[in-house]
């Protein structure tokens, strides 16, 4: 019961304010400090992107957005 209540808090510090950089997946609705987005407003997560990559991207350097189709760059955020 100590040792929970004691990582609850530590979790609790480190948690602290950096809610404003995350972003939820569109694909698996899991929040993330990084992910892949598009100027539509649609956000992927490094894994879904990994496993999306050979529906996404051809060429590994763009990925197209399946919201409205607008290519992206894949590598360089
Ligand atoms: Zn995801
Ligand atoms: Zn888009």
């Amino acid at each position: 019961m100590v040792d929970e209540k004691h990582t609850l808090r530590q979790q609790k510090r480190r948690e602290k304010r950096i809610a404003k950089s995350r972003r939820q997946c569109h694909c698996c609705r899991q929040i993330f400090m990084f992910c892949w987005h598009c100027r539509c407003g649609f956000s992927m997560c490094q894994t879904c992107m990994h496993e999306n990559a050979w529906g996404l991207t051809c060429n590994g350097i763009t990925w197209t957005c399946p919201d409205c189709g607008d290519q992206n760059g894949y590598g360089n955020q």
